[in-house]
């Protein structure tokens, strides 16, 4: 299972496909894309990154994928990533378990419609209860602190250009370009595009932008250490 994430000034479409075609040999069931523009594009289905039903083109600077390895419902088209909110403008990929997932839902009541079985999409419903439009960090980083479990996320707004991602026991790795920025949970997704990555730690949370990261930890911002990665292409 998998996340990628792109931020820049190239389309994000074949870079998302193709970065998160790179994390293929995790294994996983469903996959999914989701593309930021004025209104988000979501593509997701069971079976294979191949057999997705892409469009050709997108005019989306931004984007985040997702393979899925099933854990909380069947592998379905409704229960792959990304999983939206009720408003269908925020978008979250998610490697991981949520624990405590039923009783957030529980908590989020029947004014929050749910289209599938997975843990995830607690998460995303959570965030439109944090979200005012004006820092998407400060709602991700509100909701993750109510999260019991292991996760990756990457979360993508309508009409934003930016990914919110946010890492506990599971990976995530930032890719630095030339104003353009990478996230995936592996370094090979992306080589080819980035060889000076930055790995998130367990409570991290960091917006992804096009020019630069910034990474908060317990509130505070921080700086986390950028690494080159020697990589054999092979
Ligand atoms: N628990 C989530 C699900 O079942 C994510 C699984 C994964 O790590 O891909 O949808």
């Amino acid at each position: 299972c998998g996340i990628t994430g792109y931020v820049g000034d190239s389309d994000a479409l074949p870079i998302v496909s193709s970065t998160l075609a790179n994390l293929e040999y995790r294994g996983y069931d469903s996959a999914g894309v989701a593309l930021g523009n004025a209104e988000l594009e979501i593509y997701k289905a069971e079976g294979k990154i191949g057999e997705l039903t892409l469009p050709d083109s997108s005019t989306a600077r931004s984007g985040i994928g997702h393979t899925r390895w099933s854990t909380h419902g069947p592998p379905t088209d409704e229960n792959a990533h990304p999983h939206t909110d009720c408003t269908g403008e925020i978008a979250v990929v998610h490697n991981g378990i949520i624990e405590n997932h039923a009783e957030l839902r529980a908590e989020l009541g029947a004014e929050h419609t749910f289209t599938s079985d997975t843990d995830t999409e607690v998460v995303p419903h959570l965030i439109e209860e944090h979200w005012d439009g004006e820092d998407l960090l400060d709602a991700v980083s509100a909701v993750v602190d109510r999260l019991a479990g292991s996760f990756a996320i990457a979360v993508l707004v309508e009409g934003r250009n930016e990914i919110v991602a946010a890492r506990q026991d599971s990976p995530l790795v930032i890719g630095h370009g030339d104003g353009e920025t990478f996230l995936a949970s592996d370094v090979p997704a992306f080589v080819e595009h980035s060889r000076d990555v930055t790995f998130l730690e367990d409570g991290d949370v960091a917006r992804i932008e096009p020019d630069g990261v910034e990474i908060y930890h317990d509130g505070e911002r921080i700086e986390r250490e950028r690494t080159a990665v020697e990589w054999e292409a092979e």
